[in-house]
């Protein structure tokens, strides 16, 4: 609470008042005619000699212009002058000062007027200027209060200590709960992020590491519980404010409810699940009646319908891979693919599909280059379907008669498989896009092939399952070469 005492040391104290731009007429005016005519009354009390008194007078009035200059500017400052100068004529005048005495005073207070309104108007226009700067100062801080108190997503900001000395409505809002103003977000630390126990201080644990790192924490997704029971998603990104000497001065983290999008995929998603499930079937009939159809067309007896149910045959084999992808990613997203993993040879199984996949196209030739005999623990049908995937893109963005090298390496503790082709190549900055969620490489020329993006998304989660890596060395129109490597047998 505002209490008297604090009023009073705000209205004395100059100090108190700096920004403060409402410069008072009435005090100063009081207090210097209150000070002269105390004086007046009490002179001869204070001294009985005249020029004793004159000094006292003259160090007073000094210190009130020097107090009025900094409490109230010029205004203040000119005032005390002014009254000052008046009574000191005043003095002269009701004195009876003749001849030259009354020329010396006359000309002592012509110089004295000099220096206090020079006082005044230095210290008077330094304590205007410096409240200019404080007040555009608070009116910035408060400009940039209202705009984050008006942004659509929640933020909070912490000094460099790590308490808390911002948070808009919006967070409150988002994570169902008001944060105690002045919390040290750095007690987070210890605790693990999103923890059951105080997942909706998450956004703040961010902070924390910002601040115990110094490192900006971008973009992390998390659940959190409201206290009606609601599940929502947030985003969350955190970011260290530098000085310009590059210490750390605060750090700031703003989170957004992503719940709608994120309901909106999972319907995305579900709807995919579901229409993949109910077309796997249908499509497996198929392509029984089309085998059944195959063996009643004896091969030589009728060739243009055999052609064409072979063509039918191909078509409905895309079909599947098409339908078995889209399956794929709603397993992996749903966190639903599973592996059944083995101890096999890597090179032996690479030779046997390089095989068969030559067998269906006479496009390049696939060619092994450099092999070494090495065993994985690894789901051998998952392996296979990202050999055949990392082959078939080989061959599908190569020219005809390129030749296709792979190559089985074996460094340190892993097994290294290389998969390069000589054509169209990728350019720097596709190629960690390529491995996301139906990318393709939105290129003019590139548009012409046909495919869904899926195969390197699943090609990437399944070596991921393997604690393997997958990566690509490429330039634009100088071939690719991709590369997975995965744990040896022994080292798993
Ligand atoms: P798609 O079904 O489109 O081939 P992928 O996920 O397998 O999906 O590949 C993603 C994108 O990566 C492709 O659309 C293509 O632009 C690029 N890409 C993949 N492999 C190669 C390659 N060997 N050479 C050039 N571009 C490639």
């Amino acid at each position: 609470m505002y209490s008297f005492y604090a009023w009073v040391c705000d209205f004395i104290f100059p100090l108190r008042r700096l920004g403060i731009r409402q410069y008072s007429t009435f005090f100063p005016l009081l207090l210097t005619t209150a000070c002269a005519v105390l004086l007046e009354v009490y002179a001869y009390q204070i001294a009985h000699d005249p020029e004793i008194v004159g000094l006292f007078a003259i160090v007073v009035f000094i210190g009130l212009i020097i107090y009025f200059s900094f409490r109230d500017g010029l205004k203040g400052g000119f005032i005390t002058s002014t009254l000052t100068i008046s009574y000191y004529f005043y003095i002269i005048y009701t004195r009876n000062y003749a001849g030259q005495q009354l020329e010396t005073s006359i000309e002592t207070t012509l110089v004295l007027a000099v220096v206090y309104f020079l006082l005044a108007g230095i210290i008077g226009w330094l304590k205007q200027t410096v409240d200019v700067f404080i007040e555009r100062e608070a009116d910035e801080r408060r400009r940039l209060a209202r705009i984050i108190e008006q942004l659509p997503v929640g933020v909070i900001i912490t000094d460099h200590k790590g308490h808390i000395t911002q948070v808009n409505d919006r967070l409150g809002q988002i994570i169902g709960m008001d944060l105690p103003n002045d919390y040290d977000v750095t007690k987070l630390k210890a605790k693990p992020l999103g923890s059951a126990e105080s997942p909706e201080l998450s956004a703040l644990h961010f902070l924390a590491t910002v601040l115990s790192t110094g490192k900006a924490v971008p973009r992390k997704e998390f659940t959190l519980s409201k206290p009606g029971g609601k599940t929502v998603y947030l985003q969350a990104n955190a970011a260290p404010v530098h000085t310009t000497s590059g210490r750390i001065m605060a750090a700031a983290s703003i989170v957004s409810d992503i719940t709608p999008q994120k309901e909106m995929e999972k319907r995305k998603d579900d709807f995919v699940n579901m229409a993949s499930h109910e077309l796997k079937s249908p499509i497996t009939s198929m392509k029984l009646y089309i085998e059944l159809l195959l063996n009643k067309v004896a091969p030589g007896t009728d060739p243009q319908t055999r052609k064409i149910i072979t063509n039918i045959k191909l078509q409905v084999d895309r079909l599947q891979e098409l339908v078995s992808d889209l399956l794929d990613v709603s397993r992996l997203q749903t966190g639903k693919l599973h592996y059944k993993k083995e101890m096999f040879n890597l090179q032996k199984m690479i030779e046997q599909t390089i095989t068969e996949l030559q067998l269906t196209t006479t496009k390049q030739s696939i060619e092994i280059t450099r092999t070494v005999s090495v065993n994985v623990y690894a789901d051998r049908f998952r392996l296979y379907q990202v050999l055949a995937n990392l082959i078939a893109n080989a061959s599908k963005y190569s020219p005809t008669g390129s030749k296709i090298e792979v190559q089985v390496k074996r460094k340190d503790n892993q097994a290294v498989v290389s998969v390069k082709d000589y054509g169209i190549g990728i350019a720097k900055d596709q190629q960690t896009k390529i491995f996301k969620r139906l990318y393709q490489v939105a290129d003019t020329t590139e548009k012409t092939f046909p495919g869904l993006g899926m195969g390197l998304f699943i090609s990437k989660q399944i070596i991921k399952g393997h604690n393997g890596t997958i990566w690509v060395e490429s330039k634009k129109d100088q071939g690719a070469t991709f590369y997975f490597s995965l744990p040896l047998a022994e080292y798993v």
